[in-house]
């Protein structure tokens, strides 16, 4: 089969690759009908992610149609369309039993790397790195799916592949970052990055009774978006002082929640996001966390801070004072896909929301090596890429 597999910084290659087959009795392996590329591939694109290697096939969020089932698989059979969480679980565990489905015990073969780093391991990922399981992931024609009953959602005939291919991650991401800021009627919520992720966000935010969204970038087309399609108030960090703005479009107080949707390699204007380059650059720092910074700056005192943008390391010039002095909720982690999947299919087909007014850009898996390019250099008014196998 092709695949887009991951060489290096920058380097992505279109490859002929083995087509994955059934491992596990618990494993189906689906034909991919519709995949995207994530702002978080962008973090393995630029490098930043240890224990990628060469050959490594990328992708997270997909969907398809069930080729075949391993002996134990239940729920789904041949034919049966799928959309597939990016994170993997067992189904069986404590966490997953829990819903907590991001940090199941028993998805990630090399759990012992981030057992090292971090104390536990979390779930495996689809095509993210070594330390994440080191699965093939789905920007590819075939997938193999672990814990197919699951790990895979069917989805009904009459929503089309992009209606529901963000149930994958994006959705699900971008309304959990909004449900853990535990949202009262009449809130402020402030979200800083309008990506993907960050329009999802913003969404989700109105969906859980947000008063007012203020949406915080610095790239035109992503700040209209969130204007015309999230009904989002703009900042752009490029223009403002946000912190300022902030304060003076909240009556002095704050945002009562804010949202770090950018995560690791946050750009900015100030001095910490200078000093963050610099020693990034200089291999003595692994993340640069300037948005999630002003984010606890911005946020008013008993407020939360929700960080759905991904982060990896140890983080340098971290404002514990801050948060601590204010009494702040700090709440974080990967999606617990599984968990918000059903509630958030119901919400598409009630036609609550359709995730796809994200995309801007389709192209074929073929031309994936230049999709990422132009994702990542924010080229041609490219918010979100959806590639087809073919
Ligand atoms: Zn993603
Ligand atoms: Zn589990």
């Amino acid at each position: 089969m092709k695949a887009l597999c991951w060489y290096g910084k920058q380097d992505v290659r279109v490859q002929n690759v083995p087509d994955p087959t059934i491992l596990n009795p618990k494993d189906a392996v689906i034909r991919i009908t519709t995949t995207a590329i994530c702002g978080s591939d962008l973090h393995l694109y630029d490098g930043y992610v240890p224990t990628m290697q060469p050959g490594d096939i990328l992708g997270h969020e997909f969907m398809g149609i069930v080729e075949e089932t391993g002996p134990e698989v239940r729920k789904l059979k041949k034919g049966d369309r799928v959309v597939v969480p990016f994170t993997i679980a067992c189904g069986t565990c404590h966490y997953c039993k829990n819903q907590m489905t991001s940090l199941c015990d028993n998805s990630n073969p090399n759990a012992g790397v981030l057992e090292k780093m971090y104390g536990f391991s979390s779930a495996g990922i689809y095509g993210y790195s070594h330390m994440l399981g080191g699965y093939a992931g789905g920007q590819a024609e075939y997938a193999r799916i672990p814990y197919a009953d699951t790990d895979a959602l069917p989805v009904p005939e009459d929503l089309t592949d992009e209606q529901v291919l963000f149930l994958s991650d994006i959705f699900p991401t971008g309304y959990m970052a909004a449900e853990n800021c535990a949202i009262a009627p009449g809130d402020t919520v402030a979200i800083w990055g309008c990506g993907p992720v960050g329009q999802m966000a913003i969404k989700s935010a109105y969906l859980l009774g947000a008063h007012r969204v203020i949406a915080i970038d610095e790239v035109p087309e992503r700040l209209e978006m969130a204007r015309t399609q999230g009904g989002a108030e703009t900042i752009s960090f490029h223009d403002e002082y946000v912190y300022d703005r902030i304060k003076q479009m909240t009556g002095g107080r704050g945002a009562d929640s804010c949202i770090d949707a950018v995560g690791l390699e946050a750009h900015g204007y100030t001095l910490d996001a200078w000093y963050d380059r610099v020693k990034v650059a200089a291999y003595m720092a692994t993340d640069r966390p300037h948005a999630l910074r002003q984010a606890i700056h911005c946020c008013r005192k008993g407020g939360t801070v929700s960080i759905p943008g991904v982060y990896a390391g140890f983080l340098d010039k971290f404002p514990l004072g801050a948060a601590f002095g204010k009494g702040l909720t700090l709440k974080m982690g990967q999606t617990n896909v599984q968990k918000y999947q059903p509630i958030l299919l119901e919400r598409i087909r009630k036609g609550e929301i359709s995730p796809d007014f994200v995309i801007t850009h389709r192209m074929a898996l073929a031309d994936a090596p230049e999709a990422y390019k132009m994702f990542q250099k924010k080229k041609n008014k490219c918010i979100k890429v959806v590639l087809k196998p073919s």
